[in-house]
């Protein structure tokens, strides 16, 4: 089971060895560029000054940046041979930097400061007349931290409640946002939790347009990948032309990028990228297959296909032989012509789906309606809860819902308050049944390793998360293992506790973890928030593997956020998991029995 993945997967930060370096050094292909070196130290200054730090370190590394991209021969090879520091200009410190390029790939500190800054923020310096200050009192005194946040800010006329911005910046910062050029401001990926709602809403709008006949997004948003760059859409129509004008006008569509008789490209409200292309029905499959990717799949598709006398491009398979072009309508179509099954879009990354549809031995995959509940959801009793736990159960209810676990924080239930929560959560079992919503916790997982809630009291939970939320660089497999050893924990939250984009995951020892929850029967979440999809696909898909029962939670705070498990269940399915592993497609009485 394991040999698809290395013996020593760890998530997040990789663990290399200095003793490296001599090794990378003999071969100088490998040894970053000057222009990567220098880029590394730009970004840094610009971060720096973000943060507010004084004029002369910023300084230091904006002359580094300079004089790095004008050295002749490789800065990384002089900093190895320690020589870098003979150049006017670059210190100790700075050859020292350059040095951990070498080890780590990346400066230290630029790591440590990226998780610090927004990365939207670094982009706001990238519009006219906003600079690192500037950009730093609208971060810190506004609380903008993204490029829809500023535009909104801009709109409410906010910016010039800053000293030294009026209404003219305000101005041209929207006139910018509204450019033909996003991807100057965009941030590099949009996360799915939000381009999948905006382009599931698109589709469902074209479709309801007379002129359409098929519409399917497709692209990494198809395949369900936790960040999407542009949100692609397949069509066919009965009037091209007709479907295409529609589009272009939609409400949300703030610029129209490019427009042609069958393919059309728009930006919208939201700064998400759209490209909608209207094909000829006959070779829809083909084309639909061809977008959704992902390009390893593709190109490992068509390999395997020459080998069978196929040519295959995304008009159509070409029968090497007779020279005849066979058109599919239809995706599944397509792949049974090449022998495969149907291949779902979330599987679609070469890592397996191909061999295993060539046998026809691939999982059937769960579905957001296997889910009978959820197992970790906040409400008011935290404070970062929005809704009532009546008004979170009715929401689950009337999702179909058999049961909720109620699991607020820990910190917020001390001095009789889960008591008093308990109490309240009793009467409305004796409300609502048979609907129930289960006394749960999410407790904390300390820096020493030992949860943040007594044994006895632990004893009187039906849910027990455990979760890490500070201190991610403290022996963090040391700290779950420990977690998991505690006999009144069921689940272990968001695993690595990254966010995406913004902090990366504790250097967590997957495979440790992975055998103490079978030890000790613990499950492991996937967490729904888009920001966190945690476990990441690759170590879910370990997990699954080696049958650790998983959970997709919500992890909700209001009910909105409850749909959020169709993007876990999205990654539950990258992660091959079918019903079985999932443990909220069984009733409560199913989970109650398999508690320890
Ligand atoms: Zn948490
Ligand atoms: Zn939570």
């Amino acid at each position: 089971m394991r040999s698809r993945f290395s013996r020593s997967l760890y998530v997040g930060r990789q663990t290399v060895t200095r003793g490296m370096a001599p090794i990378i050094a003999c071969v100088a292909k490998t040894l970053p560029r000057n222009q990567e070196v220098a880029a590394q130290f730009e970004l840094l200054a610009d971060l720096l000054e973000i943060e507010g730090y004084d004029a002369f370190r910023v300084l230091a590394y904006r002359r580094a940046a300079a004089l790095i991209r004008d050295t002749a021969g490789s800065i990384a090879q002089l900093a190895l041979d320690g020589k870098a520091k003979q150049l006017q200009g670059i210190g100790k410190t700075i050859e020292g930097k350059i040095v951990e390029i070498v080890d780590d790939g990346e400066v230290h500190a630029l790591t440590k400061h990226k998780g610090i800054v927004p990365p939207d923020v670094v982009a706001f310096t990238r519009l006219p007349g906003l600079g690192p200050k500037t950009a730093r009192k609208i971060w810190k005194d506004l609380g903008v931290t993204t490029v829809q946040e500023l535009r909104k800010a801009a709109e409410a006329q906010r910016l010039r409640t800053l000293s030294g911005l009026g209404a003219k910046l305000e101005e041209s910062v929207l006139k910018a946002l509204d450019e033909a050029k996003p991807e100057a401001v965009v941030s590099d990926r949009p996360l799915l939790g939000t381009a999948l709602p905006a382009v599931l809403d698109a589709v469902e709008t074209l479709r309801a347009h007379p002129a359409a006949v098929k519409v399917s997004e497709a692209g990494s948003a198809r395949r369900r990948r936790e960040t999407v760059r542009d949100l692609d859409i397949i069509a066919t129509a009965t009037d091209a032309e007709t479907l295409i004008a529609h589009f272009v006008e939609l409400p949300w569509v703030v610029d129209v990028a490019a427009k042609g008789g069958t393919k059309a490209t728009v930006l919208s409200a939201q700064g998400l990228r759209f490209d909608l292309r209207v094909v000829p029905p006959e070779c829809y499959g083909n084309l639909l297959q061809h977008f959704t990717g992902s390009k390893h799949h593709n190109v490992a598709m068509r390999e395997e296909a020459v080998r069978h006398g196929f040519s295959v491009s995304e008009y159509g398979v070409k029968i090497v032989e007779t020279g005849e072009v066979v058109t599919h309508a239809e995706e599944a179509e397509l792949y049974e012509f090449l022998g495969y099954q149907f291949i779902p879009p979330e599987l679609r990354e070469n890592l397996g789906e191909l061999e295993a549809a060539r046998l026809g031995a691939l999982p059937e995959l769960v579905e957001l309606r296997d889910l009978k509940g959820d197992l970790h959801a906040h409400t008011t009793w935290s404070a970062d809860g929005k809704n009532t736990a009546e008004e979170m159960a009715l929401a689950c209810k009337q999702r179909g819902y058999r049961y909720l676990a109620v699991t607020d924080h820990s910190h917020y239930l001390r001095e009789g308050r889960m008591e008093a929560q308990d109490r309240e959560l009793a009467a409305l079992n004796e409300k609502l049944a048979p609907f129930r919503l289960l006394k749960g916790v999410e407790a904390n997982i300390k820096a020493d390793g030992t949860i943040d809630v007594p044994d006895e009291t632990l004893a009187t939970r039906e849910w027990v998360i455990a979760s890490l939320h500070t201190s991610f660089d403290k022996n963090p497999t040391e700290r779950v293992l420990g977690a998991m050893e505690n006999p009144h924990v069921d689940c272990i939250g968001h695993l690595t506790g990254r966010k995406i984009g913004k902090r990366p995951g504790a250097a967590v020892d997957v495979e440790r973890v992975i055998e103490k929850a079978l030890e000790t029967g613990t499950v492991l979440e996937i967490d729904s928030q888009p920001d966190r999809l945690d476990m990441p696909d690759a170590v879910a898909r370990l997990a699954g593997e080696a049958s650790v029962p998983i959970a997709v939670t919500s992890d909700a705070h209001r009910i909105s956020a409850l749909d959020y498990v169709g993007i876990g269940i999205g990654q539950a399915r990258r992660a091959w998991l079918t019903k079985a592993h999932v443990v909220n497609t069984r009733t409560w009485p199913q989970i109650a029995k398999l508690r320890r």
